[in-house]
C-alpha cells in the first residue's frame, strides 16, 4: 500500500487530493481496503457505481459483451448502442442520442448542436452565446471550463472559448436580460448543482429558463451528468419539473461504472448534427452500452419510489442530529450543511467506515440507488456522531 502511494504520487500528475486509502475490491455498497477493513460507501466513486460494486446483473451483461465483442467504431452497426438509445429515448420523448465517454464530451456534443443549429437559422455566428450559471459545472476541457460558472476552475487555463455568459441561478429577470442583450441559442443548466454545493434550482426558475428558450428559439439543456439515471428519484431531474429539455446531458452513473457519455436531441435539434459533424472512436463503445442497457432498464417506477424512501430515511435519520445546519438535494444526491469543516467530516467518517464527499462547504452523499436500509442507518449513525463530535 506504501509503495502504490509512493508510485502514484510520483509518476502520475498531482491533479487530485486523494484520501490516504487504496480500496481493492467491494460488492454492493462495501468496500474493502488493502488492510481488509470494510467501508460503507456513500460516494459510489461520485455517482458513477449505480448499483454499487460488482453488481451481478452489471457485471453479467458487461462480460458477455467484452467475452463476444469489445469494441467495433461507429463505421459499423452494433446492438448494445442502437438498443439503449432506443430505451433513453422511449424513456424521456427525445428523439436522437450521441455517444461520448464522459460527461464533459455529453455537454461539448450539446454546445456544438446549439451552436450548430443557430447558425443554420441566421447564417453566421450572431446568436451563438450560451447562459450558464454561476456555481455550475460541466466539465474541464477548455469549452466546458468556459461554460462552468465558478472561477475557483479558470485559474491560470486562459484564453477560454467565447460565447459563454453566467446567470444567477433563481434570477428569472437576468436571464431574459442576457438573452436579450447579446445573441444567444441556449441555457445550460444543472437542475441541482452538484460540484457547487447541491443546490436545487427551484421549480418556478427552471420552467421560467424552459419557457425563455421557446419564445426566443433558444434550447434548454440539461445537464444531468451527476443528477441522471435514477439519482434524484426519477430517470432524469427535469422529470420533477413538468419540462421537456431539448438536450438532456449524461454520464457518471449512465453505465453503472463504465465511462460513457450520452447528449439526448429533443424535435428541435435532433437532426442539427449530420454526418462527419461530430464523433467519437469510442462513443457507443458496445461493453460500455451493455453495462448501460443493464442499469437504465433496471431504473423503473418501484426503484425510483425507493431511493425517495431512502432519501427520507436519510432526512429522518440526520433530523435530530447536532451539529447539522441543513440538509439540500433530492433523492439520493443531498448535502449537509454541517458546523464543523466538511473535509474534517470526510476524513474521519473514512476513519470510522464509511466514504463520503464533499461539495463546496457541504458532506455529499451518493450512495449506491440500491444500498440497503441496515447499511444506510448504520452508516447514518456513525456520520451523525462524527458530526456531532
Ligand atoms: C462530473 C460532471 C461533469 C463532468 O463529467 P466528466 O465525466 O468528469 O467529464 C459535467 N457536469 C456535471 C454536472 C458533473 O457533475
Amino acid at each position: 500500500m506504501e509503495n502504490i502511494q509512493e508510485l502514484t504520487n510520483t509518476y502520475i500528475a498531482k491533479t487530485y487530493n486523494r484520501a490516504p486509502l487504496q480500496l481493492i475490491r467491494g460488492e454492493g455498497s462495501l468496500v474493502y481496503d488493502t488492510a481488509g477493513k470494510r467501508y460503507i460507501d456513500l460516494g459510489t466513486g461520485i455517482a458513477v457505481n449505480q448499483f454499487g460494486i460488482a453488481d451481478s446483473a452489471w457485471v453479467q451483461a458487461v462480460t458477455a459483451q467484452l467475452s463476444c465483442l469489445q469494441h467495433t467504431s461507429n463505421i459499423y452497426y452494433s446492438a448494445p448502442g442502437a438498443m439503449l438509445a432506443q430505451m433513453l429515448c422511449q424513456r424521456t420523448g427525445l428523439e436522437r442520442v450521441f455517444f461520448s465517454n464522459s460527461g464533459a464530451e455529453a455537454n461539448e456534443c450539446a454546445i456544438k448542436t446549439a451552436r450548430r443549429r443557430a447558425f443554420q437559422t441566421y447564417g453566421d455566428e450572431s446568436h451563438s452565446t450560451i447562459i450558464t450559471l454561476q456555481s455550475s459545472f460541466h466539465g474541464r476541457t477548455i469549452t466546458t471550463l468556459s461554460a462552468t460558472g465558478q472561477d475557483c476552475f479558470h485559474t491560470e487555463f486562459g484564453p477560454f472559448t467565447g460565447g459563454f455568459v453566467h446567470s444567477r441561478p433563481g434570477d428569472i429577470a437576468d436571464l431574459y436580460r442576457l438573452a436579450d442583450s447579446s445573441g444567444c441559442c441556449a441555457v445550460m443548466l444543472e437542475t441541482i448543482q452538484g460540484e457547487g454545493g447541491i443546490n436545487v434550482l427551484d421549480r418556478e426558475y427552471v420552467r421560467a429558463a424552459w419557457e425563455l428558450c421557446q419564445k426566443r428559439d433558444m434550447l434548454l439543456i440539461v445537464d444531468e451528468v451527476q443528477t441522471g439515471n435514477g439519482r434524484t428519484g426519477k430517470l432524469y431531474s427535469y422529470m420533477h419539473y413538468d419540462i421537456t429539455p431539448d438536450i438532456v446531458t449524461t454520464a457518471k452513473g449512465l453505465a453503472g461504472g463504465l465511462p460513457m457519455g450520452a447528449t439526448l436531441f429533443g424535435s428541435r435539434c435532433a437532426d442539427v448534427l449530420t454526418p462527419g459533424s461530430h464523433g467519437s472512436t469510442f462513443g457507443g463503445n458496445p461493453v460500455a452500452a451493455a453495462g448501460a442497457v443493464s442499469i437504465i432498464e433496471r431504473i423503473d417506477d418501484a426503484l425510483l419510489a425507493d431511493v425517495l424512501r431512502k432519501e427520507q430515511l436519510i432526512r429522518t435519520a440526520l433530523a435530530d442530529a447536532s451539529g447539522i445546519i441543513g440538509v439540500s438535494g433530492r433523492g439520493l444526491m443531498l448535502g449537509i450543511q454541517c458546523e464543523k469543516k466538511a473535509g474534517e467530516i470526510m476524513s474521519r467518517a473514512a476513519e470510522e467506515g464509511v466514504l463520503v464527499l464533499t461539495a463546496k462547504d457541504k458532506v455529499r452523499l451518493l450512495p449506491a440507488l440500491n444500498i440497503p436500509d441496515d447499511l444506510l442507518l448504520e452508516a447514518m449513525e456513525i456520520l451523525k456522531r462524527v458530526i456531532a463530535e
